[in-house]
């Protein structure tokens, strides 16, 4: 008998061999039916793996990301299957799961494949799926595995790096994979599975090796998820930020400038600035100071920092001077720099804390396939701050940051978030540095301010750095995404590395602590998540334009002058629209811009003094005078945009 442990901390006895699946159904016949994957001692199997020794067992179903991960996995098989039975001759390389649904890639030979191809892929795959394969998982010796590939030289490398005697290959159906396992007891519970699109990828993410072509795909237990799943695509399709960027005349890319570096255009340099301006207010009302550091720092400052280790052969290469031995590296991070502007006077712990911050633009190195609209970018701008201060201060100090980006989240609509608090794993104290007491202190710290502002909040151990423990936001947007926004980071490394110092009351020397800390984390990214947040339709105090006049005839062009010269003196941003179009065209037109206001004026209008106010979306407003607007424009402002 071995003794199994489930999740809820029961241990039950079941005979040897006892496979996860005769675990559910010793649990019930309903779970049985549900569960898709396993896990045993922390390691993937089958549900169809016997057990033989005693051990920790959850079982997966559906419902967890554990369970998604084998259905996808699995889906990628009876898409490889698919695939090679459509196309003959096609070698078939790696096919991994993704956050959401799966890819293969395929050396597809002269054969192109696109989107005209996707409906018969999809009806092989749901052919191959009905017929309910079991998914067997068996060793085999390296040469037998070499001999089946012998023909497939990505396979035959995948292969010579691996292990006689852990090679394992997956069967099901008349298909045969290369497999560490992982799967779904058969093809049958596969009920609904789209391919979504293809794309050219390198094999191995190596730009000099061959181009292969990625076919992606996504299958559902459910017809009806996967119908949900297309809604909410084309959702995020309409609210791509990058599509949304063009229109509304946000920022561009261009080649010649080169890739991943955005160009931000008026309307989106002007929003930049708003956002930035909001975020520098409430900075100075809790005591931080600008500073403004250089983009390069020579490269010593990068080997003190570590970041040049971590960074260094991976990124930007070293700038080199006329004169010999000057080595400069693009800015990775502004930490360094701010370091140096601490050491640049003595402080005592009356001076504690210092607070710095700066926008600064960094930039790091990533492979062009990684690229991706604002959101993967080589070059971005932080909003980032170091906070430097004695280990007694942590705790007021969380407090602050924490009061600080639940401001900012509040002011951008985001009201959807949880907390996760990242500490040291207690088992290996060795793999961290600083004292022990100055870790309780800071994980205290973390813990009771996350506590007293009352966030929804998990705590993941083991998970800190090796350098100090961390806050992090995850926001889930209006399409349910989650995005990691906002983090605060303790760390004891960099004082120590920068000889950091501040005199104590005792009169001695001791090292402050410090704080990283960037509500946003970067302009671009930040920018991208809100765009796809709120669809283009930001909160009023941001929008580039808050109104458009719209003049039913050129004979208005003055009175629309005066019009907007009266909605500048109330700091409310509008454009004129003096165009010889037809007033339905022009209110087309605002709407696709996502101006919340249209004023429109005419004849009645200019007699009386007032304006026609139409709202983004179609709501009238109704003929008001422009001081009305005026009032309308500062309640509905006032109402995201709370004083700090
Ligand atoms: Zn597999
Ligand atoms: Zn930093």
């Amino acid at each position: 008998m071995i003794q199994i442990t489930l999740p809820d901390g029961s241990i039950k006895a079941f005979e040897e061999n006892v496979t996860p699946m005769d675990v559910a159904k010793s649990i019930s016949e309903g779970l049985a039916r549900n569960v898709i994957s396993a896990s045993f001692n922390g390691s993937t199997v089958e549900t169809v793996t016997p057990l033989t020794t005693d051990g920790s067992l959850v079982l997966y179903t559906w419902n967890n990301d554990e369970g998604k991960k084998a259905f996808w996995h699995s889906s990628a098989h009876v898409l490889a299957q698919a695939l090679e039975e459509l196309y003959p001759g096609a070698k078939l390389t790696i096919g991994p799961a993704i956050e959401n649904g799966f890819y293969y890639d395929v050396d597809f030979g002269d054969h192109i494949v696109s989107d005209k191809d996707f409906k018969t892929i999809e009806n092989k795959m749901l052919e191959i799926a009905r017929g309910k394969h079991d998914f067997n998982l068996r060793a085999i010796s390296k040469a037998e595995a070499l001999e089946t590939y012998k023909n497939n030289p990505y396979k035959t490398e995948l292969i010579e790096n691996l292990e006689d005697g852990t090679i394992t290959f997956c069967d099901h159906s008349t298909f045969t994979d290369l497999c560490r396992g992982g799967h779904i007891p058969n093809t049958g519970i596969i009920k609904a599975v789209k391919v979504l699109s293809v794309a050219g990828a390198y094999w191995r993410g190596d730009e000099k090796n061959k181009q292969l072509t990625r076919v992606y795909g996504i299958s559902f237990p459910k017809q009806k998820e996967l119908t949900e799943y297309l809604h909410l695509l084309e959702e995020a399709k309409k609210r791509d930020h990058r599509k949304l960027g063009k229109e509304l005349e946000l920022f561009t890319f261009s080649s010649k400038v080169g890739q991943g570096l955005p160009l931000w255009l008026p309307k989106g340099a002007a929003l930049r600035e708003r956002l930035e301006d909001f975020l520098k207010k409430a900075q100075k009302k809790q005591g931080y100071e600008m500073v403004v550091t250089p983009h390069i720092g020579q490269k010593e400052l990068y080997v003190t920092s570590g970041h040049y280790a971590k960074y260094g052969e991976d990124s930007f290469q070293p700038i080199k001077t006329p004169k010999e031995g000057e080595e400069f590296l693009l800015k990775p991070m502004n930490c360094p720099h701010h370091c140096e502007i601490y050491n640049s006077a003595q402080w005592s712990y009356k001076d504690l804390p210092k607070r710095f911050a700066e926008f600064g633009t960094v930039y790091r190195y990533e492979q062009s396939g990684e690229l991706h609209g604002l959101t993967r970018v080589r070059g971005f701008t932080q909003d980032d701050a170091h906070i430097f201060c004695t280990p007694d201060q942590l705790d007021e100090e969380f407090k602050k940051v924490i009061d600080l980006v639940l401001y900012v989240f509040g002011s951008l609509g985001f009201e959807n978030f949880t907390a996760q608090v990242s500490l040291r794993d207690p088992d290996n104290p060795e793999k961290y540095i600083g004292s022990d007491e100055n870790w309780e202190k800071a994980e205290k710290a973390i813990l009771n301010a996350t506590i007293e502002k009352g966030l929804d909040y998990v705590v993941e151990t083991g998970e800190a750095a090796f350098y100090g423990p961390k806050l992090d936001f995850m926001v889930k947007d209006a399409l349910g995404r989650q995005w990691q926004l906002g983090t605060i980071q303790v760390d004891y490394n960099l004082p120590e590395r920068f000889e950091l110092t501040y005199k104590g009351s005792d009169n001695e020397m001791h090292r402050p602590v410090m704080i990283h800390r960037a509500p946003f984390g970067s302009m671009e990214r930040f920018i991208a998540i809100l765009l796809e947040h709120t669809g283009g339709n930001f909160p009023l105090w941001l929008m580039p334009d808050q109104a458009i006049i719209l003049s039913i005839s050129e004979k208005y062009e003055k009175y629309a002058e005066k019009v907007l010269n009266v909605l500048e003196n109330h700091e409310i941003r509008a454009l004129v629209d003096h165009r010889n179009e037809t007033i339905g065209k022009k209110i087309r037109e605002a709407e696709m811009k996502k101006i919340p206001y249209m004023i429109i004026i005419g004849e009645n209008e200019e007699q009386e003094n007032k304006i026609s106010v139409r709202q983004h979306g179609g709501e009238d407003l109704g003929s008001i005078s422009i001081e009305e607007f005026a009032k309308i424009v500062e309640a509905e402002t006032n109402k995201t945009l709370k004083q700090f």
